[in-house]
């Protein structure tokens, strides 16, 4: 008999109906754990890097930054050993290829360095290794080949210095090794597939400000925008252009100082690529309210600049009441403002609306009034101006997009006030407004100058001649003329 006595025969009863709800439950919990934990790809990709699947949970903010200040301590950590390597010596190796941070998103080279030091390319790809052409060595009997074993087995083992620094080698380099092919071909690969993982970072990285999506850096300001209350959610971007990606938000309920935050805010975030400012230079190069600042900038402060110049020339157009975006808030390059539409809808732009000819008409007046407010009372030239940056919306135009507008006495400004005028006067007389002015009348009706000259040659060249008088004032009295001089005001046109 069993010591342990007879067992039980007594089996727990179990109906059919609790077998299955426990199924049941299991199949919920599973389909809730989904739902939390959404694919590992999906969040590798991170929220703004696809465009449409933007998802600004916390947690995977959260699981960014961190993964963020880990890849700085990782950077700081290789600086230290380059540090420890290098020493006094002459001759000095660097790991910048192997840091997993951008340079232009770690802090510490943000504000000292210039154009010079951020040139160094961090995703520059490694110079082949060069084989010796003839594959042998030596004279006669002494022959060796590429193929000897000795000789092959030092030269796998030096070749081992190719590998990342994080991958572990030992202190075989030091030494008289001899690594057969198939042992480093092992390592090779192990190396190289631990390499790629940090490469594929880099990309990400570098696709990421180059393209729509924004930088880890800008995510961080974005979250951080959200996380104090001042916006409520980002649903999504609403463009995406050559120098900037536009996001919609819902504002917070932190009102700052004495401001309240619209309950729709257009977060207009400038990119940090540098390629396309570059040929905008002459905007801000002679605006003398940035000359004294522009020559000794790096390129993230010049772009910061164009987000600061957008803030200003809102505020002097918000002031003088032209319909515009209100400013809500500047951080960095990343600029807030009030949200011009309804419900995540944007204004449609003026070219792809279509109006009655009333409001055509009614329209272009408005657009002629504003163009005149904002050369006197806001002393601008928008400089970008077209059915491409004026919002139809309320019944009225609203003007964006004047992170390029200058003062009329620019050096340029004045040509610059010049094509505006040709794209509204072309734009509405096509539009069938009988009464719009042409070009050249435009540009005096705005202006208050009396250009007289009944050919566009000719008066673009009356144009330049006062752009020439400014520049050669500046010359001679460094400073600029107030204003240029006219016949008086320029004629208030109204319907
Ligand atoms: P870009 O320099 O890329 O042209 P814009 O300032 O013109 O930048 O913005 C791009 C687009 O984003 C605009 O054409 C408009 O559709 C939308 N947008 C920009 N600001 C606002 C805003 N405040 N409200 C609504 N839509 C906006
Ligand atoms: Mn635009």
């Amino acid at each position: 008999q069993c010591p342990w006595g007879a067992p039980s025969t007594t089996s727990i009863s179990c109906s059919l109906a609790d077998v299955m709800s426990e199924q049941l439950a299991k199949e919920l919990q599973l389909e809730e754990e989904n739902a939390a934990f959404p694919e590992v790809v999906a969040a590798a990709e991170g929220p703004f890097i696809t465009g449409e699947n933007i998802d600004t949970s916390s947690d995977l903010m959260l699981a960014q930054m961190l993964q963020m200040e880990f890849d700085r301590e990782y950077d700081a950590q290789l600086r230290r050993e380059e540090k420890k390597i290098n020493g006094d010596s002459k001759v000095s190796i660097s790991f910048e290829n192997y840091r997993k941070v951008h340079p232009y998103d770690s802090d510490s080279s943000e504000d000292e360095v210039d154009w010079q030091d951020t040139r160094h390319d961090p995703y520059r790809a490694d110079k082949p290794t060069t084989t010796s052409r003839r594959g042998f060595i030596g004279k006669g009997k002494d022959i060796t080949t590429k193929h000897d074993e000795v000789v092959c087995g030092r030269k796998n083992t030096a070749r081992m210095e190719n590998f990342a620094p994080e991958f572990q080698v030992g202190d075989g380099i030091g030494m008289d090794l001899k690594l057969s092919n198939q042992v480093f071909n092992a390592l090779k690969q192990h190396a190289y597939s631990e390499e790629r993982r940090s490469a594929r970072l880099h990309e990400k990285k570098e696709h990421s400000t180059a393209e729509k999506a924004v930088d880890p850096k800008t995510r961080l300001l974005l979250y951080k925008m959200v996380n104090s209350g001042m916006l409520e959610t980002i649903t999504g971007c609403i463009s995406t252009g050559k120098e900037s990606v536009v996001f919609h938000a819902y504002g917070g309920n932190s009102a700052t100082e004495d401001k309240v935050i619209p309950a729709e805010c257009a977060i207009k975030v400038f990119k940090t690529t540098l390629n396309e400012f570059k040929n905008r230079d002459k905007y801000i190069k002679d605006d003398y309210r940035f000359k004294d600042r522009f020559s000794k900038l790096n390129p993230r402060k010049i772009i910061r600049m164009w987000a600061e110049k957008e803030m200003h020339n809102l505020t002097r157009m918000q002031n003088a009441g032209i319909p515009c975006p209100q400013v809500v808030i500047l951080k960095k390059h990343v600029l807030v403002m009030s949200f011009i539409g309804q419900d995540q809808v944007p204004a449609p732009k003026l070219k792809d609306v279509t109006l009655s000819s009333e409001d055509m008409k009614k329209a272009y007046y408005q657009i002629l009034n504003m163009m005149q407010q904002l050369y006197r009372e806001c002393n601008l030239v928008h400089a970008d101006l077209s059915e491409y940056n004026m919002l139809w919306h309320d019944g009225k135009v609203w003007l964006i997009d004047v992170s390029q507008s200058v003062e009329p006495t620019h050096p340029h400004g004045l040509e610059f006030l010049f094509r505006d005028c040709r794209n509204v006067s072309q734009f509405f007389q096509k539009g069938g407004v009988a009464e719009a002015l042409n070009e050249r009348e435009l540009f005096n009706a705005v202006s208050g100058l009396n250009i007289t000259a009944d050919n566009e040659v000719d008066f673009q060249a009356e144009i330049e001649a006062l752009e020439k008088m400014n520049e050669d004032h500046v010359q001679n009295h460094g400073k600029k003329l107030s204003t240029f001089s006219s016949d008086g005001d320029p004629p208030i046109y109204d319907e």
